[in-house]
C-alpha cells in the first residue's frame, strides 16, 4: 500500500502538470462536491481495509515500514513466515538483523530496513515498554517511521481519523483536483480541512484503492472511472481499442 514516491510530484505519470484546465490554479472544491466524491467512493466499498497482513500494532508498523517502494502484495510474502515466529519487538530482537534480513530479503531497500525494524523494536522496548505508542510524535521519533507511516497507524491500529499520503492519495488529490499540493504534506493538510465526516476515517484507503486500480500513474482508466463527471484532468483516457478478429 505504502509507497514513498509521493514527495516527486514532477514526476512523469502523476498528472500534476495536467491537473486543472490547461495548468490554470485549481478552484478551492464545493464542500458538496467533496461529499459527493466520497460518497460514490463509499458506496463502492463502504468498508476499506489496508492491504498489509498485519496480527497487531506491532507488526502493522513493521509492515508499513517495509512497505516504503514496495507492493502490499511482495511485503506480504515477506512477513508471513516472518510475523509467525516474531509478532512482539521481543521476539523480533531475539531474531536479530541478519536473520530478519534473510526474511525480508525480497523486498527493496531489505538491508537499511532490517536495520531499522531492529531499531525501532529495540527502542519500543527501551521508551515504550515494548508497545506501540498511540500518537503521532511518538511514532514519529522510531528509527524508519515517517509523518505516513505513523498516520497510517494511527489510523489502522488506534481509530484515528487521519490522511496519510503515499503516491496514490498524492496522485488522485491532484488530478482531481480534490487537495492540490506540491508535496504530501501540502496534501494531507489540505485533506485535512477538505474531507467532511463520515468520511474521514475511511478517505485516505478510498483514495488509495482509486488510484491504484482506477486512477493509474501511467494510464489513468478514465473511461470507467465513477468521478469522471467531477474531475477536471485532460486529457480523460478511452478505452483500448478491441482488435478486430481476422476473418477466415
Ligand atoms: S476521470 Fe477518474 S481516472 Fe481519470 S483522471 Fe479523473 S479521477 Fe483519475
Amino acid at each position: 500500500m505504502v509507497n514513498n514516491s509521493a514527495g516527486r510530484g514532477k514526476r512523469k505519470g502523476l498528472g500534476m502538470a495536467k491537473a486543472g484546465a490547461k495548468g490554470r490554479k485549481p478552484k478551492m472544491r464545493a464542500s458538496a462536491e467533496v461529499a459527493e466524491i466520497f460518497r460514490r467512493l463509499h458506496a463502492i466499498e463502504p468498508e476499506p481495509k489496508g492491504e498489509l497482513e498485519h496480527v497487531n500494532a506491532y507488526t502493522l508498523l513493521v509492515a508499513v515500514v517495509l512497505s516504503a517502494q514496495a507492493t502490499d502484495a511482495g511485503v506480504n510474502k515477506a512477513t508471513r513466515p516472518l510475523f509467525a515466529i516474531a509478532d512482539t519487538p521481543e521476539k523480533m530482537l531475539a531474531l536479530g538483523e541478519d536473520t530478519v534480513r534473510d526474511y525480508i530479503k525480497t523486498i527493496g531497500l531489505f538491508r537499511n530496513k532490517a536495520k531499522n525494524v531492529i531499531l525501532l523494536s529495540q527502542a519500543l522496548i527501551e521508551r515504550f515498554g515494548g508497545a506501540v505508542p498511540a500518537n503521532r510524535d511518538d511514532l514519529v521519533t522510531l528509527p524508519g517511521v515517517g509523518r505516513k507511516t505513523a498516520n497510517v497507524v494511527m489510523n489502522m491500529a488506534f481509530g484515528e481519523a487521519t490522511f496519510a499520503v503515499d503516491t496514490h492519495v498524492f496522485r488522485v488529490s491532484n488530478r482531481l483536483p480534490l487537495a492540490p499540493g506540491k508535496n504530501p504534506d501540502q496534501v494531507e493538510a489540505g485533506l485535512e480541512k477538505l474531507v467532511p465526516e463520515p468520511y474521514r476515517m475511511h478517505a485516505h484507503h478510498w483514495l488509495i484503492l482509486h488510484g491504484r486500480y482506477t486512477c493509474k500513474a501511467q494510464r489513468p482508466e478514465c473511461w470507467r472511472c465513477p468521478l469522471t463527471d467531477l474531475c477536471q484532468f485532460e486529457p480523460k483516457s478511452t478505452p483500448p481499442k478491441v482488435k478486430a478478429k481476422a476473418q477466415p
